[in-house]
């Protein structure tokens, strides 16, 4: 008697009764043969309504519980089928595990919070357990949490993207809450459609309340914003105008390093080892080297930048005089995110004008769309909406979606995206 309490309390069974336990030497692992308490018998595995019997199922089945020390343990029950008057025919609940799973409760919980504070590496190692498992466990775990919380109460101001994953091919549309960093809602899909099953979750109520957007500059978040929530104030995610004129240099600078490649294709070739005093001068392979190794330089803020980088921004100066024009328009749109809006206006239109006339075709077609843009990126720059926190947010789940890579659909990632960065940790069993 005594014996069967601590064996429950060990694998934390809750309404089981335990039959016996014996170790499968086989398996290595200890197995604990067990049943649901009377009442949590012949229950449907999806409403947990009492429901008449249907057939044996598969008979015995194992779940994998928490190790014992180092040594593996699983469950043992009769997995019967129930005949649900909703559900149809159906495995029945059971008090240790989630419905269609094979690991206890417990072992799913403790996934759950591994994957989201750990690495790929440790989970499946400690857990012993595949990648792909590990996404189904959350997916589980995650429809177990979020269907029991509201995720979209109390919203004001959000944020709307999308976010690619499976190597750029498909898209999320994510939703982040600016005033507690949290994200709130992600779903397949970067189109108007998809924006609208959010705003029709979200219900009208809750959709009068929202008084802030911000977005990138995809034309469906516009159009869908107007429809649904007319009075909030657009604005644009500052991240993202800088991450355009960012493109743009980068494609001056592969431009410049072509043409100079090119060019140096006629130098005269030099053999192997240090070059001879003598040796003729390559001017153009020196520049594609040089501007090959400048992209962090150009890349990086100019207060992040090492001395070196310096240096090679000094460089460029004198050497590509467009490459550095560029990178200059490039820092020009970036600084005026942080001048206060009234210096804002100017210093935009300013911008504009000088990126109008720079020659430089990358540059003036990011002018033609920070023109289109231009009322939004000042209500962004008026409002102050709190562009890093939203930008952590986006580098987090983009983090994620690369780990997600190896889970077996789209919700798996959702669920761990919502586990990590929607404030609802999977909390580890036995903790309060
Ligand atoms: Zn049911």
């Amino acid at each position: 008697m005594q014996e069967t309490r601590v064996w429950r309390a060990l694998l934390g069974l809750q309404n089981t009764v335990v039959e016996g336990v014996e170790f499968d030497e086989d398996a290595g692992a200890v197995v604990v043969h067990v049943r649901p308490v009377a009442s949590r018998r012949g229950r449907c595995g999806t409403c947990r309504r009492r429901s008449p019997r249907f057939d044996h199922g598969d008979g015995r089945r194992r779940w994998r519980a928490l190790d014992l020390g180092t040594v593996q343990a699983f469950v043992e029950a009769d997995a019967p089928r129930v005949a649900c008057r909703r559900h149809g025919v159906t495995v029945a609940s059971v008090p240790w595990a989630r419905h269609d799973a094979g690991h206890t409760r417990d072992f799913d919980d403790t996934v759950a919070w591994l994957a989201t504070v750990t690495s790929k590496t440790a989970v499946t190692r400690l857990m012993r357990v595949a990648w792909r498992t590990v996404g189904s466990i959350v997916a589980r775990v995650w429809a177990d949490t979020g269907g029991a919380v509201d995720r979209l109460e109390g919203l004001a101001r959000i944020g709307i993207d999308e976010i690619s994953y499976r190597r750029g091919q498909q898209y999320l549309t994510v939703i982040v809450d600016h005033d507690s960093g949290r994200l709130v809602w992600a779903a397949p899909g970067n189109s108007a459609a998809t924006l609208r099953t959010f705003f029709d979750a979200l219900g009208e109520t809750r959709s009068a309340a929202i008084t802030h957007v911000s977005a990138d500059g995809a034309d469906w978040i516009a159009v869908v914003v107007a429809e649904r929530i007319p009075d909030a104030v657009l604005c644009a995610d500052a991240f993202h105008v800088v991450q355009w004129a960012t493109a743009a240099l980068d494609q001056v600078r592969i431009q410049a390093w072509r043409d100079a490649r090119a060019a140096a294709r006629s130098e005269p070739k030099r053999g192997r080892g240090a070059p001879r005093k003598d040796a003729p001068l390559r001017p153009a392979s020196t520049l594609a080297r040089g501007i090959q190794r400048s992209r962090y330089a150009l890349w990086k803020n100019p207060e992040d930048l090492t001395e070196r980088q310096h240096a090679k921004l000094a460089w460029i100066a004198t050497t590509d005089p467009k490459l550095y024009r560029a990178y200059l328009l490039k820092e020009g749109l970036r600084t005026i995110f942080q001048l206060p809006h009234d210096d804002a206006v100017e210093a935009l239109d300013l911008w504009l004008g000088w990126a109008r006339r720079c020659r430089i075709p990358a540059f003036t077609k990011l002018a033609r769309s920070v023109k289109k843009f231009r009322d939004v990126i000042l209500n962004a720059i008026a409002h102050r909406l709190s562009n890093s926190l939203i930008e952590s947010v986006n580098a987090k789940i983009r983090l994620i979606t690369r780990i997600a890579f190896g889970f077996k659909n789209v919700d798996a990632l959702i669920a761990l995206a919502m586990l990590s960065l929607g404030g609802h940790r999977p909390v580890l069993p036995g903790r309060n």
